[in-house]
């Protein structure tokens, strides 16, 4: 014991920031769950590092759209002749799906052999399901966003200044990634747009350098809401399920993806993880990719070496797009609800089951939470849960996602990191000699 303190003290003392994050990350989750949440009483202590955590999350959201449009359009812009961006896109959106479907089938045999769902008997009453209903009505009220063709439709905007107002990323991603390709077929005339976006680049990443001033608060308050709003009750009864999915995700992040970094990129991905050390951290802070692609994008050009055109095309759109993380906790969810609920799942139904949590995934916004709501759209679509085990299924998950938001997170940005990094290598735009050493790295956080 005291030699862990005697760590932990080193390690606060350490002048890196993301050692305080990483502290904060620690005393915010054992704060939390020696301090549980009475959701009908809070005291003053949550309600303040509720509002802290909440104003973190939003300093970094509200750059989200500023940066996934200049970095993508940048990137597009700089990506030289359409042919090229073409193949390159093609292989982006491959490994992207890819790894989605290796992610889906490797939760559905996980969960289809552990069967999380069987012989337990959950005492729904003692859950707090209010708070599903209240932050995302939208999931009991209209159930037009929870279909397929509504997911599908909702990949292009109507207006794109209107998806920009509401913050809707997938959208204004499908939308720039056009203007950007037009941008570059266009060449001189379009210059100054590029100019113009380049500034607005620089100045927003301006910005995340002074948010992540705050980011030691903003993750300490953030951790420590989520552990007291955990509880311990909910874990033990919810805790085949819950490693159910970790397994999943460490599978994914020590076996799958080192095995494909090393074959298709010869890279180490201690290396890489280590590089990305800092955006991982805030990933798991905040639970949301959007707000973390800041750092992940500085993480990526100024230590892993991966050339600013690769980064600013792919992190943003995988951000977005590309979420392994939420792929494999829907898929084991959904079989765990079906098994809680004793509805068989036949082969086809699996594979139907894998297929939509990648539309699902492709869909959800990197917002905390944003998987559990467009997983409705598996649920609805197989057409097997009653409306009202829907919402109560969903309700019963939501009790215990917040710390499963935070690790699924990490995964999905870990993949568009290792995407970035395979098409880097490919393109012959990875600087080895920083990725393995480590010199030159700049602190980011
Ligand atoms: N919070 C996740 C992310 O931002 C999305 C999800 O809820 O699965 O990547």
């Amino acid at each position: 014991m005291r030699n862990i303190i005697m760590i932990l003290v080193a390690l606060g003392l350490g002048t890196k920031r993301h050692w305080h994050i990483f502290l904060a990350i620690i005393a915010g989750a054992v704060a939390g769950f020696y301090l549980p949440l009475d959701p009908a009483n809070p005291s003053v202590g949550h309600e303040v590092l509720s509002v802290v955590g909440q104003l973190f999350i939003r300093m970094i959201a509200m750059l989200a759209v500023p940066l996934i449009m200049s970095s993508l359009l940048i990137g597009m812009s700089s990506l030289g002749d359409g042919r090229h961006v073409g193949k390159m896109g093609v292989r982006m959106i491959t490994l992207f799906i890819g790894f989605m479907l290796i992610s889906g089938v490797m939760a559905a045999t996980i969960t289809y052999f552990a069967q999380p769902g069987s012989n337990v008997s959950l005492d729904i009453a003692h859950l707090d399901i209010r708070g599903l209903t209240e932050e995302h009505p939208e999931v009991v009220s209209s159930a037009e966003d929870r279909t397929l063709t509504g997911l599908i439709m909702n990949l292009v905007p109507k207006n794109p200044f209107q998806a920009l107002a509401q913050g809707n990323l997938v959208p204004i991603i499908v939308f720039t990634l056009l203007f950007g390709a037009a941008t570059s077929f266009i060449g001189e005339t379009a210059r100054p747009l590029v100019a113009f976006f380049e500034a607005v680049f620089a100045v927003t990443m301006k910005i995340v350098d002074w948010v992540m001033l705050f980011s030691v608060p903003g993750v300490f308050a953030l951790t420590f809401v989520a552990a007291a709003q955990g509880g311990l009750y909910t874990f033990t009864g919810m805790m085949p399920y819950v490693a159910c999915i970790i397994t999943g995700l460490l599978l994914l992040t020590l076996v799958v993806f080192p095995v494909f970094l090393w074959v298709m990129a010869r890279v180490n991905f201690m290396d890489l993880y280590g590089a990305i050390s800092e955006a991982l951290l805030v990933a798991f802070g905040t639970a949301s990719s959007s707000a973390t692609l800041p750092v992940s994008l500085a993480c990526m050009e100024r230590r892993a070496g991966v050339s600013n055109r690769i980064a600013s095309f792919v992190l943003p759109t995988g951000a977005t797009m590309n979420m392994n993380g939420t792929t494999i906790f829907e898929v084991t969810s959904v079989m765990f609800l079906a098994q809680l609920y004793g509805i068989p799942l036949n082969l086809e139904t699996i594979i139907t089951i894998i297929f939509l949590a990648i539309v699902a995934s492709i869909g959800a916004a990197g917002v905390p939470s944003a998987g559990l709501i467009t997983m409705a759209v598996i649920l609805n679509g197989i057409g097997r849960f009653e409306p009202q085990q829907v919402a109560v299924g969903l309700s019963l998950l939501w009790a215990v996602d917040r710390i499963l938001d935070m690790a699924r997170t990490v995964v999905n940005v870990i993949d568009d990191c290792v995407v970035a990094t395979i098409i880097a290598a490919d393109e012959g735009e990875l600087n080895r000699d920083m990725l393995a050493s480590g010199e030159g790295w700049e602190e980011i956080v």
